[in-house]
């Protein structure tokens, strides 16, 4: 563990907060809707510069918040790129890790706002994941570990495949796009891990299910984006392997 490289993974993942802000406001609007440049208040350009807003996520122009809270896309990213720093290994496994991170974190806030994974997100995540986990093998020539790493995508693509063929409503096409990344990673490690990370998801969506229906919050039946919970289940499971 190198605490140089915690600190500036974790200074990566503040810098890069700006622009994972940019991207959850760009695509956290309803399906079919274009993505988002204006702000719906007052009708603002947002992308004209950059970064499109400040880390307070209000609008410059009318002081309105659009998108996640104050610093909290910034202070995540800092946090899950500090930690995988601390607990990933080697270098380019990191990095697959890391690339995954970097896409995940826009995911999860925009499935939490809108309940959908949007494709670009989801394909970026997966071929940067999978190409950096390719050169990891090529520089350590464990080609096994890659051809885990893809059955292991495959199988967790598919497990969430069913699942949305046989509840549409409760699990979406997004979903088992996602799976595909989080499963190259878990996969990527061992087959322990796969199946630890995509049980971890349905623990922490069934924990967050049961605390609504306690605290009166949510109705039976009531839908809850499971993309957050899938995400923090394999990275959870990650940082704990080591
Ligand atoms: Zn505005």
């Amino acid at each position: 563990m190198s605490p140089l490289l915690i600190t500036s993974l974790a200074l990566a993942g503040l810098v890069a907060g700006p622009g994972l802000r940019a991207v959850i406001i760009r695509y956290a609007v309803p399906a079919g809707e274009p993505a988002r440049r204006c702000c719906p208040a007052c009708e603002r350009q947002l992308m004209a510069r950059w970064p499109p807003l400040p880390p307070d996520g209000r609008c410059p122009g009318c002081q309105q918040r659009i998108g996640p809270p104050a610093l909290a896309v910034e202070v995540t990213a800092a946090i899950l790129l500090g930690a995988l720093a601390a607990r990933v290994h080697p270098g380019l496994v990191l990095a697959a890790a890391c690339w995954l991170a970097l896409c995940a974190v826009p995911l999860v806030f925009i499935d939490a706002a809108v309940r959908r994974l949007p494709d670009p997100l989801t394909a970026i995540a997966y071929a940067g994941t999978t190409v950096l986990l390719m050169l990891a093998a090529a520089a350590s020539g464990h080609w096994h570990d890659m051809a885990r790493a893809a059955l292991g995508a495959l199988a967790l693509a598919g497990f969430y495949l069913a699942l949305a063929l046989i509840s549409p409503a409760g699990m979406g096409m997004g979903d088992v796009k996602a799976a595909a990344s989080t499963g190259t990673l878990l996969a990527w490690s061992s087959w322990r891990l796969l199946i630890a990370g995509g049980f971890a998801g349905f623990f922490l969506a069934a924990v967050y299910g049961i605390a609504l229906l306690i605290s009166g919050r949510a109705t039976r039946g009531q839908q809850i984006p499971f993309g957050p919970f899938m995400i923090a289940g394999a990275f959870l499971v990650i940082l704990a392997a080591g």
